[in-house]
């Protein structure tokens, strides 16, 4: 039995404000008819033992039930509706015109509703495949009362799908030359190794290399789209990419990628991702997220830049081969 102690509440039983303890158990709950056990909550009264009747927890009960039905009858998670608007940075409402729907059908689902088997293969599928989803947007754009709506949520897609306009990222193209430079990286220290690639051009340059936003993922800083690339080599290097041509950098962006590979891709993702979680950006961005669990919330670029230019200072850099400093410095902390 799994107990928390929270704060008071008023026990009918005891006709006093006690404190009551939640304690995890088996239970089961009745929909269309079939019957779901589920890991549920009760907040039991800590004097008398009484259950106690608190509102949040009963939600959280409905929620995890539904959560059991919709997935024995392979109907998307209530999560993963909410994640579309959010990935395709679009409304409920213009989303659910591009899917043909009534304009309030989505929110109903994205509000807990259970979506019809039909209807949750559609979410499912755009949810997973942003080609699909940027099928979608290309056939019914019509439907969409602004061009803004229009353009913005083609922004998003395409970034998922690592094009704009016909022209290879910046990104795309460091992590060329970072796989072409470091025969065995994995994907957990190319995501540092470009985190801060990201944070010393700025301090040095004071502008962005890359468009993408960085998620305070639980194992550090993430650039989901390339993690989904090098998804596959899960703790392995990365296949080495044999052949480069770095002419597509300029002279500085060259100095501040060959550092930071110089000085950070010598150590472990592991040692890395120590680094990341002593910073204040990611540490920031978790805020009060409990260390194990996912999220998916940007690291603003804002905290990345103030950062890194402290870094620069405090560490009195002048040149981006002074990024040595820093790293051997965070090492010696561990
Ligand atoms: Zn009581």
């Amino acid at each position: 039995m799994n107990t928390n102690m929270k704060e008071k509440y008023f026990c009918e039983n005891c006709r006093a404000e006690n404190e009551y303890v939640i304690e995890k158990r088996e239970m089961s709950g009745d929909i269309r008819g079939e019957r779901y056990s589920f890991r549920g909550s009760e907040a039991v009264c800590k004097v008398c033992g009484e259950p106690v009747w608190i509102p949040e927890i009963e939600d959280a009960n409905l929620k995890a039930v539904y959560d059991v039905y919709r997935e024995k009858n392979d109907i998307i998670s209530l999560d993963k509706v909410r994640s579309i608007p959010e990935k395709y940075e679009i409304g409920k409402r213009p989303l659910s015109l591009l899917l043909g729907w009534g304009e309030h059908t989505l929110s109903r689902y994205i509000d807990g509703d259970v979506p019809s088997r039909q209807y949750s293969d559609v979410l499912k599928q755009i949810a997973d495949d942003p080609n699909c989803y940027s099928e979608l947007l290309e056939r019914n754009k019509d439907k969409l009362q602004s061009e803004q709506t229009y353009r913005n949520s083609k922004k998003a897609v395409e970034n998922l799908m690592g094009i704009e306009g016909g022209k290879t990222e910046k990104i795309d193209l460091t992590v060329g030359y970072i796989l072409n430079r470091c025969q065995d990286i994995t994907p957990l220290a190319l995501q540092k190794v470009l985190y801060y690639i990201q944070g010393f051009f700025y301090a040095f340059y004071g502008e962005f290399l890359f468009c993408d936003d960085c998620r305070a993922w639980v194992h550090g800083p993430v650039y989901r789209r390339i993690y989904a690339r090098y998804a596959d080599y899960r703790f392995d290097p990365i296949a080495p990419v044999e052949e480069f041509d770095d002419s597509v950098f300029t002279t500085r962006e060259r100095a501040v990628i060959d550092s930071v590979i110089k000085y950070f891709s010598c150590y472990s993702g592991k040692i890395l991702e120590q680094f990341t979680h002593s910073e204040s950006p990611w540490l920031a961005a978790r805020g009060d997220i409990p260390c194990g669990q996912p999220s998916d919330r940007i690291i603003e670029k804002s905290l990345i830049g103030e950062y890194f230019c402290e870094v620069k200072e405090k560490y009195e850099m002048v040149t981006p081969g002074d990024i040595q400093t820093y790293a051997v410095r965070m090492f010696s902390r561990l």
